[in-house]
């Protein structure tokens, strides 16, 4: 018997009154989070909700958000975070899909949601606005602070957390209290939690790396947050010089190295700074180490599986190297395999496949696509393909959707972007396949400058035509002043396949 949040409170009970929480405008302490997650798990079980019934929720981010997360796994029900960017009709989708018991949202969506909800026998309908204020706080004011925190079986669901929806439509990834509990333990030691560190924390809490990675972390060491809303150049360079960690997306580092400010003092009370949920530019990496004296920590992970690899903390245990997302966790088991499930050797890119008790059961209502992702030997196919590189680490080199495959041959897109962005005068670029009649597939390539620079098209085929295989060098090259990207800031190659598709 157990629950998440009795494996995070071993971290903070030691001293309910540290803090636990600071925000621009106050603080709150663990016994906070505490009594605020007790009031709402009173509030849940007060409803008398059937087991695995679900609160699905898209609020902004604030203090009392985490402390309704907090509280759902308290009552032992199951918590399902929305990006807070989706609209009427995919918030539709969503509430089809999950059939939640109640949802949670801000108050000027309301009414949408409300009428959504209407579909859903005997849902409830909540509010809770940035400031902590609305429904769901008056409704939890005058209960207990006191909550026995319901024991529940490992394998009992916790969240319900759905894909960034990159590929594809979103699927519900469903996560146990065992899953995230392996995980949050094996990084409190292998990041080097401490009670005294600061989290730098400016993620959003609908995702795996701002509520799995980031919140669960500093709750399990009992470490204080700077809770701040969102990604602020300003608020970053104000807070840095008092913190010790910080979680970030590539764009964070991008931004804080575009700006003169950003210096090697500023940061001279970090350990670590961790990067994740999309690929890490070498470039970005080697000016951050130049200009911070700091190596950022790449790792690897999904919804489906929680973290997966990450480059080493300790030197002990190797350098971080750029490009890579470094070694299996402790617990996690990665394989590279081909289509026949056998390992493929050192350096041959293949299908990564993982395996460990921080991987989910499967996707909610898809037991068919459950399956396909399982192997017969139990292992999930991540969809990803990568390569082991001549230390053991692991190299991410795309999605097996993304896969071009061109008059039989192989073609990785990583290895043609990765030239395109090393050209002058460009910021970054697409590379995708793209329906051609001798070929099967032909190689497009999507191409954005950087700010005041221009780019020909022609120059860039002719530079790769000298550098790479004829059969690798793009059909077309196409110049635009953006790629498609998701809510997470995902590039979206399916939208780029449909809209170049004609050659
Ligand atoms: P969907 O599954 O709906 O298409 P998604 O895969 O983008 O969306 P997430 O679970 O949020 O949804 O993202 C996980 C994916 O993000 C991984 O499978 C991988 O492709 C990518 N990813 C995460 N970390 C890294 C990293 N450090 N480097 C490269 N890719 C990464
Ligand atoms: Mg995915």
């Amino acid at each position: 018997q157990t629950n998440l949040y009795s494996v995070l409170r071993t971290g903070f009970s030691y001293d309910l009154s540290r803090v636990a929480l600071e925000t621009p405008q106050r603080s709150y302490s663990f016994q906070d989070l505490e009594a605020g997650s007790a009031r709402v798990a009173n509030y849940l079980t007060s409803l008398q909700l059937p087991p695995g019934a679900r609160v699905a929720v898209q609020v902004e981010k604030s203090p009392e958000a985490l402390m309704l997360y907090l509280g759902t796994l308290r009552a032992g029900l199951v918590y399902l975070p929305l990006n807070t960017a989706y609209r009427e009709t995919e918030v539709a989708y969503f509430l089809g899909d999950a059939e939640p018991a109640v949802v949670v949202c801000s108050g000027k969506n309301y009414s949408w949601v409300a009428q959504l909800a209407q579909k859903q026998h005997g849902c409830r309908v909540l509010t809770l606005e940035e400031d902590g204020s609305g429904s769901l706080t008056d409704a939890i004011a005058g209960l207990s602070s006191e909550f026995e925190t319901v024991q529940c079986s490992p394998d009992t669901l916790a969240v319900i957390l759905y894909t960034s929806g990159t590929t594809g439509r979103s699927k519900g990834a469903m996560l146990s209290h065992k899953n995230m509990i392996a995980n949050a333990q094996v990084l409190n030691t292998y990041w080097g939690w401490q009670s005294d560190d600061v989290l730098l924390h400016m993620l959003p809490i609908f995702h795996v790396h701002g509520l799995f990675v980031a919140a669960h972390g500093a709750l399990l060491a009992g470490a204080r947050t700077i809770w701040l809303p969102k990604f602020d150049l300003e608020q970053a360079l104000h807070y840095l010089p008092r913190s010790t960690v910080m979680m970030g997306v590539p764009t964070f580092y991008v931004r804080l190295l575009a700006d003169a400010r950003f210096s090697r003092d500023i940061c001279r009370s970090m350990r670590l700074f961790i990067s994740g949920s999309a690929p890490l530019l070498t470039d970005t990496f080697e000016s951050f180490q130049t200009r911070t004296g700091h190596t950022i920590l790449e790792r690897y992970g999904m919804s489906e599986t929680v973290m997966l690899t990450s480059n080493p903390y300790l030197a002990a245990e190797g350098p971080r190297l750029g490009g890579t997302v470094g070694k299996p966790l402790p617990g996690v088991s990665v394989r590279v395999v081909d289509d026949q499930l056998l390992p493929v050797a050192q350096g041959d890119i293949s299908h990564i496949q993982v395996r460990g008790d921080n991987v989910f059961s499967g996707y909610w209502r898809m037991p068919e696509k459950t399956k396909e992702e399982f192997t017969p030997d139990g292992w999930f196919r991540t969809g990803d393909m990568g390569r082991w590189d001549e230390h053991g680490y692991l190299v991410i080199v795309g999605r097996s959707k993304d896969l071009i495959i061109s008059g039989g041959f192989n073609i990785y897109p990583k290895e043609i972007e990765s030239i395109i962005d090393d050209m002058p005068g460009v910021a970054e670029s697409a590379v995708v396949g793209v329906p051609h009649a001798d070929f099967g597939e032909a190689v497009v390539a999507v191409v954005v400058p950087r700010e005041g620079a221009t780019l020909d098209a022609g120059q860039i085929q002719a530079a790769l035509k000298a550098g790479i295989a004829n059969f690798k060098v793009p059909k077309k090259v196409h110049v635009v002043t953006e790629l498609p990207r998701n809510t997470m800031g995902k590039v979206q190659k399916n939208v780029l396949r449909e809209q170049f598709k004609a050659l």
